[in-house]
This record gives C-alpha cells, structure tokens and sequence, in this order.
C-alpha cells in the first residue's frame, strides 16, 4: 500500500500547480481563504500522485469528510477516525495557517521541512494527514511519533518531522507582551476595562474584578470577558 515515491518534491510542485491553476481560492500562494472543497481537491491530487489511489480505492465508499477549523488553535491538522459507522474526517485548522506567513517571522517548519508559503505549509499538513487515514485505513491505528509512521511519512514525503513548529496565537501574543497573567485594557460596551489575562486560545480569556462575579482561588469575585487578542492592550 505505501510504496516509495522517487520525488517528493516532483509531486508536491505538480499538486501545487494544479492547485494554482484549478482552485478559487487558493490561486495566490498567500490564500485568505480555505473550503472543504479545497481539501476535497487536495485530497484527490495526493491519491491520485503518490498513493496511486490506494486510499480512494481502500475507502470503498466509507465517507471521508474535510472540514476547515478557526477554533483549532493548538494543531495544524488533525485526522478523525469514527465508528460506528465507520468514517474519517481531515481538519485543518485556518486560524494557524493565516495567523503565519506574515514578514519578519521565525522560519517555519511543517513536517520538518521549511514551508516558504501559505500554500506550501497547507500542503505539507495535508500530506502529514494523508500518512494518518493511510494508516488508518490499514491499520485501524495510526502514531505520528512512531517508527512505523515516521517511514512511510519519509518514504511518500521525505517528511523528517511529525511535528510542525508554526507560530500559534499564544506565542504571537506573548510576542505583545499578552500572556496569562498579564494586566490588559480593552474596551466593552463603550467602557474601558482592565482585568488580567487567564487563558488564550483564539481569543484571551480576561478576568475584571467584580464583585457580582464569581469567585476564584485567590478569594476575590471577577467577571469573565473573551476578547480577541488584537482588542487587548497591555496596561503597564
Ligand atoms: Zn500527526
């Protein structure tokens, strides 16, 4: 089922040509936006290249689903097995994708290789995902950080990472001085508030002292704000 591929990077370029050419959405490499038809696309570019349709024809009608993600913020793809009936679903998460690739940043690495652009980054998740459902597929079981993944991974791919090092919204807060214990200000309902951060995910949960709001561990009553992390100033 997983053979060797001579190029990998033969088949990345041509899957990304057809992309440029075929798909609305992603005809600029720094895409803005990202449908489940789009991975539907990619999907059947992959099978077709460098598993010679294997998973199409191993599916055999068992439905496999794509879905773009905004909450996913600490994975950059995950693959579902579900059962029973059993299906699969691919999600890619769009908040880390078009929350990189802006100028200044740190390299980024997907799968271990350098990932120049949006579009390249898209593609190397999408191959880490298609490795997860081949070896779901026949194995009823997949590990990214085990040996048996890490050479097919390398075999289709020359994938030399199962992780991905782009930079999530906490890391790109942090670099904001917006961190969980931070002091900020932001703005509700035309008034200012000021409260400190608790969490952060896509948005930063804030906690304002209240004394109509809950009570904490450290005793005192707060309020409970999500805020996007851009509405949030540091208050120093
Ligand atoms: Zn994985």
């Amino acid at each position: 089922m997983f053979g060797e591929r001579p190029n990998p990077a033969a088949d990345r370029a041509a899957v990304r040509a057809h992309l440029l050419v075929h798909r609305p959405n992603l005809r600029q490499p720094a895409f803005t936006r990202l449908a489940p038809t789009d991975l539907r696309s990619l999907f059947e570019q992959y099978d077709a290249r460098s598993f010679g349709g294997t998973l199409q024809r191993t599916l055999a009608g068992t439905p496999l689903t794509f879905r773009v993600s905004r909450r996913m913020t600490n994975s950059l793809g995950l693959t579902y097995r579900y059962s029973p009936p059993l299906r699969f679903e691919i999600v890619i998460s769009s908040t880390l994708l078009f929350g990189n690739f802006a100028t200044d940043d740190r390299p980024v690495l997907v799968c271990g290789l350098p990932a120049h652009d949006r579009l390249e980054a898209l593609q190397l998740v999408f191959e880490h995902e298609l490795v997860h459902l081949a070896e779901l597929l026949a194995f009823g079981h997949s590990d990214c950080a085990a040996p048996r993944y890490a050479g097919i991974a390398h075999g289709l791919f020359a994938h030399r990472e199962h992780q991905h090092r782009l930079i999530t919204p906490r890391e790109r807060a942090a670099e904001q001085g917006l961190h969980v214990g931070a002091r900020v200000r932001f703005e509700h309902n035309g008034r200012r508030l000021t409260g400190v951060i608790n969490r952060i995910t896509r948005r930063a949960t804030v906690l304002v002292p209240d004394p109509k709001g809950a009570r904490y561990s450290d005793g005192r009553h707060y309020a409970k704000f999500y805020v996007p992390l851009d509405a949030l100033e540091p208050d120093d």
